[in-house]
């Protein structure tokens, strides 16, 4: 399934898309990778929305990534004794660790960690951020708050903390569970949510022994004021700017998006742009202006995927959701602006020999007008490189390891075909002449540049350029 766009596309799976025929319809409409949102999904829904994904993979031979998304320390009010409480503008109110019934003064607390961590002057936020205190008093046993936004709050909201660095794993108890069967059932990348620390994710890492990648989801203050090494720990990031935005100011979201995907294209490391994408078509079959200016903001500013949440989980058009994504990111890769605005900030190779590789590449392959570059790749990491000097041409990656196809199913640009390994220099060249062809990203008379680790089959020996023309039958010339 060849994709006419550099940008890849992610849906969140849910109700409206996850019957089979619903999922075969979205691959084909443009998706290159779902997210299973381990928040709504019992273990036994995980299995099945697994098992239905790589059938669609299979029926079209083509990689389909799976992104496994944890729902990380999400923290909860306990209950109140009516429907719901009035809480006022300019009252106290306390969190306690008494569990009877909560009153519009008081509620129980279930998080420890929150008692240990607090201080005054904090800030905390309920109810994805509708209302709003700040901390006056922090005991062992008791916070109380001053309420500067007031509002009806009801049993088991979510409390959010932007300024308290809290003492917890980024993984609870349901996330060891939840991480177990992701990693059973071969999740391509498990997203961590409320991620503080790069620290957070080594922690992870342990935990994750079957290679699959860990996807940071920047979501709090403080991992903004860690993010150099949140970005060296992990393998790619999401700006999710659904608690973002609650955690933070909104008016600091944009500018933080460009700074996460700066950082992470730098690092050559794949960053999603996440949350209200095309908001409004959960409802419409059409989106806002403004929808559609954030996401080509997004390609423009050479994001490797943006993502549909609850378009494609729960609203009523996620297929025109996909098909107007992916229209948006051709219409953009093919403007005028697009490679002036996506190489806006220069990101230099770095001193090693994949690095040197990659960039040569680009550069041979723009002076030769050459058709594409194609990667021989085990683990995946040549492929990254070239992809991150986010050339005009297509990258193919060939690997004979499904999961590393599956995982650069999330990257810029890369076109991953399973195949074997070749065992001879010529047979490599010709295996690289004849994929591109049958593909359609060359033609006769079209050169390709290849890139492979000598001796063959060796992963992370990447060391060897070739440029090879195809004839009018699709075979390398000369034989390869
Ligand atoms: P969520 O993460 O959808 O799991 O909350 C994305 C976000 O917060 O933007
Ligand atoms: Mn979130």
């Amino acid at each position: 399934m060849r994709r006419n766009r550099r940008v890849k596309l992610i849906a969140t799976l849910g109700p409206a898309s996850s019957p089979p025929e619903m999922m075969e319809r979205l691959f084909l409409a443009g998706v290159d990778v779902f997210r299973i949102n381990m928040s709504h999904s019992s273990h036994e829904l995980a299995r099945q929305l697994m098992f239905d994904v790589r059938s669609v993979s299979r029926k079209y031979g083509c990689p389909i990534g799976v992104l496994a998304d944890l729902q990380g320390p999400k923290f909860r009010l306990g209950t109140f004794a009516g429907e719901r409480v009035d809480v006022p503008e300019g009252s106290v109110f306390h969190f306690d660790r008494n569990e009877s019934a909560g009153s519009s003064s008081r509620v129980f607390l279930p998080h420890p960690q929150i008692f240990d961590g607090v201080e005054p002057g904090h800030t905390l936020l309920l109810d994805d951020g509708k209302i709003r205190m700040r901390v006056v008093e922090a005991r062992d046993d008791r916070i109380s708050a001053e309420v500067l936004v007031g509002g009806k709050l009801a049993s088991r909201k979510g409390i959010s903390l932007p300024d308290t660095l809290l003492r917890i794993s980024p993984l609870t108890e349901k996330d060891h569970a939840d991480l177990g069967c992701a990693l059973e059932l071969g999740a391509d990348w498990i997203a961590l949510s409320f991620v503080q620390r790069g620290d957070d994710v080594e922690e992870a890492r342990k935990l994750i022994t079957n290679g699959a990648a860990i996807m940071v989801k920047i979501e709090k203050p403080s991992a903004i004021d860690d993010l150099d090494a949140i970005i060296a720990a992990a393998d790619g990031f999401m700006v999710a700017r659904g608690d973002l935005g609650v955690e933070l100011p909104v008016e600091r979201v944009p500018g933080l998006q460009k700074r996460i995907t700066q950082a992470a294209r730098a690092a050559g490391k794949p960053v999603v742009v996440a949350t209200q994408m095309l908001e409004s078509m959960i409802t419409a079959p059409v989106p806002t202006r403004a929808e559609v200016s954030d996401v080509a903001t997004a390609v423009f500013d050479g994001a490797d995927a943006v993502m549909l949440s609850a378009e494609s989980a729960v609203g009523e058009y996620p297929v025109e959701a996909i098909q107007m994504m992916d229209r948006i990111a051709i219409q953009v890769e093919n403007d005028p602006s697009y490679a002036t605005l996506v190489h806006a900030t220069a990101i230099l190779p770095q001193p090693t020999s994949h690095d040197a590789i990659a960039a040569a590449a680009h550069a041979i392959a723009d002076t030769v007008k050459l058709a594409a570059i194609v990667c021989f790749t085990a683990t995946g990491s040549t492929a990254l490189r070239v992809a991150r000097e986010r050339p005009g041409l297509p990258v193919i990656g060939l690997t004979p390891v499904h999961a590393t196809a599956q995982r650069l199913a999330l990257v810029w640009g890369i076109h991953s075909i399973l195949t074997s390994d070749p065992d001879k220099l010529s047979d490599m060249v010709r295996k690289a002449c004849r994929l591109a062809f049958e593909n359609g990203f060359v033609r006769p008379g079209e050169g390709i540049l290849i890139t492979a680790g000598v001796p063959l089959g060796s992963p992370g020996t990447t060391n060897m350029i070739r440029i090879a023309y195809v004839d009018e039958n699709g075979d390398a010339v000369g034989g390869g």
